[in-house]
């Protein structure tokens, strides 16, 4: 009998599915199923990349300042209150280690993003499931699943994979109303894409129970180098500064990061062809009669009749040298999320789920 066994929780765990990037056979494939910006970096954060070569031997900054106050600059935020993560699940993991554990309960949506569970059941704690209504995040569910035991409430905003958004003032009614030992976390990796939308960073100043996460993995175009940042109350900032690790960002994270968010032109650049694009894509879908939401994202969510037709569509357009992401992991098997890529991508996409749809007939 094995004696030497994990935490309670860690076998409950199903590890991550990321999304394809291979067609067995195929060399030349077009991935829209990680949500990455096609255009890649700027060019200034490339070049950034580049110089840290020659400080490899350093070690890193442990207070991230010179980004901390980039970030402030550019998302008018105060970078005292910032902390930096390898990519905002590290930060979720933070939130989790720091705010929940056995005996307690954290709350995420029906359609909400993996990492949510994941960390929770890592921290030892509970994830408990909440029902969204029509693919939108249901504020007041949260609210009737919250116990004593509750310490953190997960909402990605826009949502991943429903592309779809909560009004500020139902984030902000759920913020007033949850009870006074929980946490709401409001993660906007997506919020650079919903024009004019601060992903809660005002919410955040105006209250002691809110925090933002945000990242460099989608419109920065920096998934492969692992960065986000989280901005909250300082007392929350501190004791998530106390279990980061001094080191957990390399230079050369650092300094790429710093040089994407100042390159606002190319960020903007990257926000307006995504919005063309998406706009482009809803319309094309729905006249081939695929419904989708009202995407915020850098996303659409396609769905189909039933789970057979998703999934048939989805193994046909992998024949195409295409591949989008299957989100029956999600709870929506009859849905597929197709990420917006640069313009022959999306076009691509759009024609072959009309040739697969016509050979159904
Ligand atoms: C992609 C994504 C993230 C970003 O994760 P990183 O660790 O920063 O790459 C966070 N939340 C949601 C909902 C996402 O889709």
């Amino acid at each position: 009998m094995a004696r030497i066994i994990p935490q309670p929780g860690i076998l409950e765990i199903a590890p991550y599915v990321g999304g394809q990037s291979r067609i067995e056979g195929m060399a030349e494939v077009v991935k829209l199923s990680s949500n990455e910006n096609p255009f890649g970096p700027s060019d200034k954060a490339r070049a950034a990349f580049a110089r840290t070569v020659h400080t490899l031997h350093r070690y890193p900054s442990t207070d991230h300042a010179e980004l901390r106050a980039a970030i402030g600059e550019v998302h008018r935020v105060d970078p005292a209150r910032v902390i930096c993560g390898v990519g905002s699940d590290e930060i979720i993991s933070f939130l989790c280690y720091a705010y929940a554990g056995p005996g307690t309960e954290v709350i995420h949506t029906e359609h909400g993003f993996s990492m949510y569970r994941i960390s929770a059941l890592g921290a030892g704690a509970t994830p408990v499931e909440v029902p969204e209504k029509a693919r939108v995040v249901d504020v007041d569910a949260i609210l009737s699943a919250c116990t004593d035991r509750t310490r953190l409430v997960f909402i990605a905003n826009p949502g991943n994979p429903t592309g779809t958004m909560v009004p500020m003032h139902d984030i902000e009614r759920l913020a007033a109303s949850l009870p006074g030992q929980v946490l709401l976390v409001l993660d906007g990796a997506y919020a650079e894409y919903a024009e004019g939308f601060d992903g809660g960073a005002r919410l955040v100043e105006s209250r002691d129970n809110v925090v933002m996460t945000r990242t460099f993995s989608k419109l920065y175009g920096l998934g492969g180098l692992r960065i986000g940042w989280g901005y909250g109350p300082a007392p929350v900032i501190d004791v998530l500064n106390r279990i980061r690790g001094p080191f957990n960002l390399s230079q050369t994270q650092l300094e790429t990061a710093e040089a994407a968010v100042r390159d606002t032109d190319y960020a903007e650049r990257c926000r307006s062809e995504n919005a063309r694009l998406r706009a482009w894509m809803v319309e094309a879908l729905n006249r081939l009669g695929v419904a989708t939401d009202a995407s915020f994202a850098n996303f659409v969510l396609a769905r189909f009749a039933g789970q057979a037709q998703a999934e048939a569509c989805e193994a046909y357009l992998q024949t195409q040298g295409l591949i989008v992401r299957k989100v029956a992991g999600y709870k929506l098997p009859q849905a597929l999320r197709i990420t917006v890529g640069d313009e022959p991508s999306c076009r691509r996409v759009v024609h072959a789920i009309g040739q697969f749809l016509e050979g159904e007939e």
